[in-house]
């Protein structure tokens, strides 16, 4: 194989490796909790729909704030308990959308989304977990205020874990929703497609919902089929990722290509085409003569696209 740009140490993946424990078994404890969120170490984490309310404090920006300091903020919608960070106890405070466009006129604080906060590292990157777990837990009672069952209006319990219906005793619990995301490779090539969402010069793997019925190998293999008609054998897992926009699981896969010819579904897809690990390594390292780029290391198919270039990907082939 030839020199190929040496990428350095491994960034790290957004949004894993969480530090909190989730204490489960504390959910049921409603006026412990309560005590729980007046206690001196605890912290509460302010978001509604995608926004963040972040506090600036000198040079920095801190996402924590007392109880009664967050529920002084805005109409309170949804509390939940997130668990524990060191001891320390962890809540995620769901701000109706009026109160969070009201704070943006404030100087002490600074509104913004997710992933803004995570690409341009505007918090300590040990706050990304438990913030995309508020923001996925509080945005499934933004979503689930009734009963699929039968329509009434329904109660969180269990530190906000879970949504009882009064009417016919249903349980509801949030869900996740698994996002198959894979690189389609033969030899030392891969395929990489574009959504016309992205950045003009941004190149990344194809990606898209597991159905219901359905393997995560299958949900590979259909995907890359339907999205550039390339039929795939051989799937292997990768790593994954929680993506809270607003709930998915991202499921990271390379996959054995059979067939080279792409036909590119443009309703799906703006363009796709194969690119070889040189051109790759130029892309990772923001060095492409071109300006193309991968996406950055807070998201999954950089280290997807990262570890075909270094390793061939663990698809063996
Ligand atoms: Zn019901």
């Amino acid at each position: 194989m030839p020199d190929r740009l040496d990428l350095g140490p491994h960034p790290h993946l957004g949004y894993t490796a969480s530090a909190l424990d989730r204490a489960a078994n504390r959910r049921d404890e409603r006026a412990k909790l309560a005590k729980l969120a007046e206690s001196s170490n605890a912290g509460c984490y302010v978001m509604g729909g995608e926004l963040v309310v972040l506090r600036n404090v000198g040079d920095a920006l801190d996402p924590l704030f007392a109880a009664a300091d967050a529920r002084a903020l805005g109409a309170v919608r949804d509390e939940v308990f997130l668990g524990l960070m060191r001891q320390a106890p962890r809540f995620g405070v769901g701000l109706d959308p009026a109160s969070i466009e009201s704070l943006k006129a404030r100087n002490d604080l600074k509104i913004t989304d997710l992933r803004t906060i995570a690409v341009q590292g505007l918090v300590d990157a040990g706050h990304l977990p438990p913030l995309a777990e508020a923001k996925a837990l509080l945005g499934w009672h933004a979503r689930h205020r009734f009963c699929p069952n039968c329509g009434a209006p329904t109660l969180a319990v269990q530190g906000g874990w879970r949504r009882d219906c009064p009417n016919c005793k249903a349980e509801h619990f949030p869900r996740t929703d698994p996002v198959v995301i894979m690189l389609a490779i033969t030899g030392d090539r891969c395929v990489l497609g574009r959504s016309p969402r992205f950045a003009a010069t941004m190149w990344s793997c194809l990606a898209g919902f597991a159905e219901p019925g359905e393997t995560i190998e299958e949900a590979v293999r259909r995907e890359v089929l339907e999205e550039t008609g390339i039929a795939c054998g051989r799937v292997s897992y990768f790593a994954s990722q929680p993506w809270p926009f607003p709930s998915s699981l991202m499921i990271g896969c390379h996959a054995e290509a059979l067939s080279e010819k792409i036909v590119i579904d443009r309703s799906e897809i703006e363009d796709a085409r194969w690119f070889d690990r040189e051109e790759l390594a130029l892309m990772l390292a923001r060095r492409h003569p071109d300006g193309l780029t991968t996406p950055p290391p807070v998201a999954i198919a950089h280290h997807i696209i990262r570890s075909f270039v270094e390793d061939g990907g663990n698809v063996v082939l």
